[in-house]
């Protein structure tokens, strides 16, 4: 038997939730016409319309690699550049799709700290050369909820937006984990991203309880312009679109997203509280979103890998992610919990 037991690489080791199942099988009804001119793909994208109480364009894809670089070459020309943090899932997780995409405009990273990038970090970039020598910033992306789990208030993301609009950048939000940003500021969609300057954003679904599938939401709808051939040259556009749209129906009616990622944060916090006495434990970043990030010696690491515990350890020696889901449950993250406290007492 394959051990299925509920882990914390990632948020994307969960299954589907069942409001976007029972979604999928309703839309899995008779036949309906082809790609995105079907009544699921009209309704998902009026949900969006209505959660973010205003008259955005909406499009699908099928990840997340695929909704960024996609987005990002709408915002650019191949000689522009976009500039983003250095521990950037743009950066460091597509594989170099958004230069590919855009034909070759170059991501210019910047230094950060908790994996927000600021005004400050964002100018020392922008205005380093002016010469024609210098691929021509363009765009901003910040990411939501971020890397490191941390979570930008929207007075952050106001000034961020401020110093776009100074130095003629557009602003894109990398959104994976939106949801879980949503729940932990307790804010409306709206004032997250255009009421705050997003022009453009990425919704993830997956980690929020999809099987597939990320919406991108252009709140500046002129930078939509051919948005829809730009998706199926790079085989984004699903030919039978509803199994794509319609989950978004599940979880966006009632509140299912927002509950999940709820779910998550508290799971995540849970997780914090539990650790956070162990001797030679530390939290290397506030846990404001689903991820707990601790920092651990090697041998503990390696002990709790044997007994069967999976997490990431990519960022810097010694630290460990931990990830939470919608349907991560609290018996697994105290069980985890007391792995760890068993480890460091080695
Ligand atoms: C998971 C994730 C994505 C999307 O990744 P795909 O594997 O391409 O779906 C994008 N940005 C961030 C920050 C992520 O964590």
């Amino acid at each position: 038997m394959t051990d299925t037991s509920q882990q914390f690489a990632s948020d994307n080791y969960s299954g589907i939730c069942p409001e976007a199942w029972e979604a999928m099988a309703q839309a899995n009804q008779g036949h309906q016409r082809a790609y995105g001119d079907d009544e699921w793909t009209a309704r998902a994208a009026d949900h969006f319309r209505h959660l973010f109480d205003t008259d955005c364009d909406v499009f699908f894809a099928f990840n997340g690699t695929a909704a960024n670089s996609l987005a990002l070459s709408a915002l650019c020309q191949s000689y522009h550049s976009v500039i983003c943090s250095e521990t950037a899932h743009v950066e460091t997780d597509e594989c170099g799709a958004p230069e590919f995409f855009s034909n070759g405009s170059k991501l210019l990273t910047a230094h950060t700290e908790q994996g927000k990038l600021t005004p400050a970090s964002i100018r020392e970039i922008a205005l380093k050369r002016k010469d024609i020598h210098y691929p021509k910033p363009r765009v901003v992306t910040l990411t939501q909820a971020t890397e490191v789990g941390t979570v930008y208030r929207p007075e952050e993301i106001q000034a961020i937006s401020q110093t776009c609009d100074e130095l003629g950048l557009n602003l894109h939000m990398d959104g994976a984990r939106f949801s879980n940003a949503c729940a932990f500021l307790g804010c409306s969609p709206a004032e997250l991203t255009w009421k705050a300057g997003v022009d453009v954003l990425c919704f993830g679904g997956t980690k929020n309880g999809m099987a597939v599938g990320e919406a991108i939401l252009f709140f500046n709808r002129d930078l939509a312009e051919d948005f829809d051939y730009r998706c199926k040259q790079a085989g984004q556009l699903a030919s039978k679109m509803r199994y794509l749209s319609a989950p978004w129906v599940g979880l966006l009616q009632n509140d299912a997203w927002m509950r999940y990622a709820t779910h998550a944060n508290r799971c995540a916090q849970l997780l914090a509280d539990l650790v956070k006495d162990v001797p030679g434990v530390s939290l290397m970043f506030p846990v404001e979103a689903n991820g707990v990030f601790l920092q651990m010696s090697e041998p503990a690491l390696a002990a709790l890998t044997a007994r069967g515990w999976r997490f990431y350890t990519f960022i810097g020696a010694g630290g460990a992610r931990f990830m939470c889901s919608w349907d991560t449950e609290e018996a697994r993250v105290r069980e985890l919990a007391a792995a760890i406290r068993e480890v460091m007492a080695g």
